[in-house]
């Protein structure tokens, strides 16, 4: 079809493909992203709940498939973008990471294999992440001699009081335990063998001792103790005393305790960000966190802290659930009902602005159009529960109205269909001035008689600005309406943490 490489001047429908297009799933077309966006779209997205097209199996399937050609492609360039999404926390969840490096780790090449279990600490930072890891990773290549000293590095690497700490914290996922993976890879065992590489003091080997076969807890780092007087304590009040003496977490505690609000005034008094997250609910529905309660005041301050939020790493996403469950009084799995507290339900959401760092305003003119289709209402991103691609571009888009001053924000649908040529059409029909145009789609895009690029072209001939494409990608599919041989078009991934100052500095002309 020759003529279609004139789409400069002429109209194609949507239904014919431009040059280098692919059909999507909507019976459209689209180009193909390339293997390193597709990996950074699986690792920040996932493909938890599927999406309207495509069911959990299958875009979990199709992900694979393409973590697999990008660790073909160029392993440890693969290795090095895992680490780098998983180290900064700009995933909603790290287990896609903790999956592609498994994948990783069972790849014919040799050095790919290596850099993927050299970085296992990296990427696998708790308890919780190892476990997943190792449910991962049979599937992809057996219990071998380099994974299991990977794994015995894993635990002498960290120094006796954080591993004890895991040790109390992360006790099981998917039933894999400390005590299991200790075994296998029995790094204690090496002290007497002389083995130089999997060396371990004489204090982790006493602890890995404990973790394998409980026992006496003296000389053993002070949780330790700790968790032990915990899961002997008869009352609520005495685990309230141990929490505030050793600093124990909730998982070290008997269940029993979880609903005394002395327990939960002593663990606010120490807790971790992502803990105090999780936990509003219950604090609220056992009477800790009340309106103008003692408790709330602490939390509020917890919440309002943006340094403290950025260095834990806690994602906007895992805010922006936070803030729809608690603000709903319900829980996503019918765990009981509170009552929301006002203050919380504000710092809550300011945290989630906070949550993405000082985004630098690109100070030129956006339109930001979401795309609002059936198909983005439909899934959820990140496998946080309700959260459909529909909301979650709804909350992005805030984010960067909340830095820039010349903005628009539209909603586009073409009468039960999609068309992502809409945005340009209408900014042209109306003259409107825009330097970038910033959407946010799944890109499955169908009904229009003109493809979103071409409508661009037209916009930019008509208005004289060198207008600029931003797609903003809300599922981890593997297509796109931005044309890759065009530099004024940009991919990013939707609720990438860096994604907002990724489109101001794109906008501004600076990438
Ligand atoms: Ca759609």
């Amino acid at each position: 079809m020759n003529y279609l490489k004139q789409y400069g001047t002429r109209r194609v429908p949507q239904w014919l493909p431009l040059r280098g297009q692919v059909p999507n799933s909507a019976g459209g077309h689209a180009w193909a992203i390339d293997v390193w966006t597709r990996l950074r779209r699986f690792l920040i997205l996932g493909s938890e709940g599927g999406s309207y097209y495509a069911s959990e199996w299958t875009l979990t399937r199709e992900n694979a498939q393409a973590v697999e050609q990008a660790v073909a492609e160029d392993g440890l360039r693969a290795v090095a973008e895992i680490v780098r999404v998983s180290r900064e926390g700009r995933a909603p969840k790290n287990d896609p990471a903790l999956f592609a490096l498994a994948l990783a780790a069972g790849a014919a090449d040799e050095a790919t294999r290596k850099a993927a279990l050299e970085a296992l600490p990296q990427v696998a930072r708790t308890g919780t992440h190892l476990f997943q890891f190792a449910t991962f990773v049979q599937e992809f290549r057996g219990w071998g001699r380099a994974l299991r000293r990977a794994v015995g590095r894993w635990y002498a690497s960290k120094s006796p009081d954080a591993l004890a700490y895991q040790a109390v914290k992360y006790r099981r996922r998917a039933g894999v335990t400390h005590r299991d993976l200790l075994r296998l890879a029995h790094p204690a065992a090496r002290v007497g063998a002389g083995n130089p590489t999997l060396d371990v003091s004489h204090e982790h080997a006493r602890l890995f001792e404990w973790i394998v076969r409980g026992g006496d807890t003296a000389g053993l780092p002070r949780i330790v103790e700790g968790f032990a007087r915990a899961q002997e304590s008869a009352t609520a009040r005495y685990t309230a005393s141990l929490v505030r003496e050793y600093g124990l977490p909730r998982e070290a505690l008997r269940p029993e305790h979880l609903t005394s609000p002395e327990v939960w005034d002593a663990l606010l008094g120490d807790m971790p960000m992502t803990a105090l997250i999780r936990n509003l609910a219950t604090m609220t529905r056992v009477g800790v966190i009340a309106p103008g309660s003692d408790g709330t005041i602490r939390a509020v301050a917890q919440l309002g802290d943006a340094e403290r939020i950025r260095a834990a790493r806690v994602h906007p996403i895992a805010l922006l659930a936070a803030l729809r469950t608690y603000a709903s009084g319900r829980g996503v799995r019918g765990r009981g009902v509170w009552a929301p507290v006002r203050e919380l339900v504000d710092a809550l959401d300011a945290a989630f602005y906070a949550a993405f760092g000082n985004v630098e305003p690109a100070g030129t003119r956006l339109l930001l159009a979401l795309d609002v289709s059936g198909s983005m209402g439909m899934g959820s991103v990140a496998g946080v529960p309700g959260l459909t691609p529909r909301d979650a571009s709804a909350a992005l888009a805030l984010v960067t109205a909340a830095t820039e001053e010349r903005y628009e924000i539209v909603g586009f649908f073409a009468g039960g269909g999609t068309d992502a040529a809409l945005p340009m059409l209408y900014a042209r029909a109306l003259e409107g001035e825009v330097d970038t145009f910033v959407i946010y789609t799944d890109s499955e895009t169908w009904a229009g008689d003109i493809h979103p690029v071409q409508a661009l072209h037209e916009y930019r001939r008509a208005s004289g600005i060198d207008a600029r494409l931003v797609v903003v990608g809300m599922v981890s599919n593997g297509f796109s309406i931005a044309d890759p041989g065009d530099p004024g078009m940009l991919d990013v991934v939707g609720f990438d943490t860096a994604t907002p100052q990724l489109i101001s500095d794109f906008a501004r002309g600076a990438l």
